[in-house]
């Protein structure tokens, strides 16, 4: 039995959030964990009460939309609100944390930044978090984590190419739609 690793497990519930971010422009999620246990999470939206980038577009500034409170900001004020500690905590965001948020996330003492997508990263917000020893790693969603049906799919493509194999398709052929099912399903042989 494949369990996901703690970092897939919270990575993915970013993903979860970001799926329910309001603002078109980029869909965010952040989640927060201390102790191997989500204490918070957030996405990109509006105030609570304002209407939805989603409903009347966005409110662009400069380049910018500034309706929407960032996911991880979000996030931190959810502990702000309900009174959770976030020092020494760690925060998982789908994209890399934009200049605010950094700050922010320093100042609220996590002492940890995993990020699946590079985003705009920002030379100083690389250097701040270096220099409060913040630790920063990319760790990439693999999407099978939340493929419920895998074993399935994996077992129908083996007998899809048995059967090709079967009705006399070339070696090199097979052997090129293998590699492929090979890099889509990570338990495939
Ligand atoms: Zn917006
Ligand atoms: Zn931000």
């Amino acid at each position: 039995m494949n369990r996901i690793s703690w970092d897939q497990y919270f990575m993915a519930q970013s993903h979860l959030l970001a799926l329910r971010s309001t603002c078109t422009r980029l869909t965010v999620g952040a989640t927060v964990v201390r102790d191997k246990r989500i204490i918070a999470g957030g996405y990109n939206g509006s105030i609570a009460g304002d209407t939805h980038c989603s409903e009347d577009g966005c409110y662009v500034v400069d380049n910018h939309c500034i309706r929407t409170i960032h996911a991880e900001m979000n996030a931190l004020l959810q502990c702000a609100k309900f009174g959770v500690p976030t020092s020494g905590a760690e925060i998982y965001v789908t994209h890399f944390p934009c200049l605010q948020c950094c700050k922010s996330i320093i100042q609220s003492g996590i002492k940890a930044v995993y990020y699946a997508q590079d985003y705009k990263n920002h030379p100083y917000a690389i250097e701040l978090f270096a220099k409060a020893s913040v630790k920063v790693e990319k760790v990439e969603l693999n999407e099978m984590v939340l493929d419920l049906n895998q074993r399935e799919k994996n077992d129908f493509v083996g007998s899809l190419l048995e059967e090709l194999k079967a009705n006399g398709v070339n070696d090199d052929k097979l052997r090129s739609l293998h590699d492929q099912a090979a890099k889509i399903f990570t338990t495939f042989e």
